[in-house]
């Protein structure tokens, strides 16, 4: 008997992985949650039938969502992580000796409980010590926050059912008032090369260029996730993620990874021209 794993990445496009076996299924107040087994990818685990993690190329998605704006301001102290509940930012955040505290704010708890049982790879630093876990709506939680962090992470699902308001125009509004004069905003922004992720994508450009005087988009390429063409955002009040890298002192660090470096840094912002369009078509 065979068993596959397939996910729709368009009406007319399936991704399939080989599954070994099945770890574990349930439905939580929030999404049905399911962890299997591959030979290619190790263990992977699956919102609403989407796939969110696998142990094969986390280090890519993780790398890139917490490397390129602490190295582009090497003085974050206080860290708000929304969503993120496999625990792979926050363990690449807890390398950072100069990070003093991360709010990792989370909907929903039994997924971070499946993952500490079941993938302990990402899992592994949700107790240190600097980490408080709320397990909360982050879109509530921005809310009553102002002036407080230096980095916001937006490691969210997709925009709809529990992310919905996790792209929002009132979100972004939150972040920008809860981050302190000098602070950034990352997050995961979805593929340009399917048409339904590509106008999620645009609509969250679009909405955040209404706060934030810097507003850039870099990519990475993901195997798992649908085209394998991944965006991240990077916005800041400040900073710019190119111009003012600090790849000496970010260097000097000697931390080891697997898919970020300086060079990557400078050249994940370059966008090939399709998605510049879709960016400019955004703005008008
Ligand atoms: N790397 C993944 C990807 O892009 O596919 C995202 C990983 S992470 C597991 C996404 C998390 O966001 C989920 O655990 C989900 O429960 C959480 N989440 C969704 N909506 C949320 C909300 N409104 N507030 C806080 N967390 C939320």
């Amino acid at each position: 008997m065979e068993l596959w794993y397939t996910e729709e990445h368009s009406e007319n496009v399936r991704f399939s992985i080989r599954v070994e076996e099945q770890l574990y299924s349930a439905q939580s107040p929030f999404q049905r949650i399911d962890v299997f087994n591959s030979k290619e990818f190790g263990r992977f685990f699956t919102l609403d039938g989407l796939m969110m993690v696998t142990e094969k190329d986390e280090f890519i998605y993780h790398d890139m969502i917490t490397h390129v704006a602490m190295a582009t301001n090497p003085e974050i102290k206080k860290v708000l992580v929304i969503g993120a509940g496999d625990g792979g930012t926050v363990r690449e955040l807890t390398r950072y000796n100069t990070i003093e505290h991360i709010d990792m704010v989370e909907i929903d708890k039994m997924v971070v409980d499946a993952c500490i049982k079941y993938l302990p790879q990402t899992a592994s630093k949700l107790n240190d010590e600097r980490v408080s876990l709320i397990f909360e709506d982050g879109l509530k939680f921005v809310r009553t926050k102002t002036n407080e962090y230096d980095l916001i992470i937006v490691d969210s699902t997709d925009p709809f059912g529990p992310g919905e308001g996790l792209f929002t125009k009132e979100f972004y509004g939150n972040c920008f008032n809860a981050l302190k004069e000098d602070g950034i905003l990352v997050n995961q922004h979805e593929t340009p090369y399917y048409e339904s992720y590509a106008k999620s994508m645009q609509r969250a450009h679009k909405r955040i260029r209404e706060f934030f005087p810097i507003c850039k988009v870099y990519q990475a390429h993901i195997p798992t996730y649908p085209s394998g063409h991944w965006l991240f955002g990077f916005a800041s009040k400040k900073y710019d993620p190119v111009k003012d890298l600090n790849a000496d002192k970010w260097n000097k660090l000697g931390l080891k990874t697997k898919y970020y470096n300086t060079e990557i840094h400078k050249g994940a912002f370059a966008l090939p021209n399709y998605v510049i369009e879709l960016l400019g078509a955004a703005h008008e």
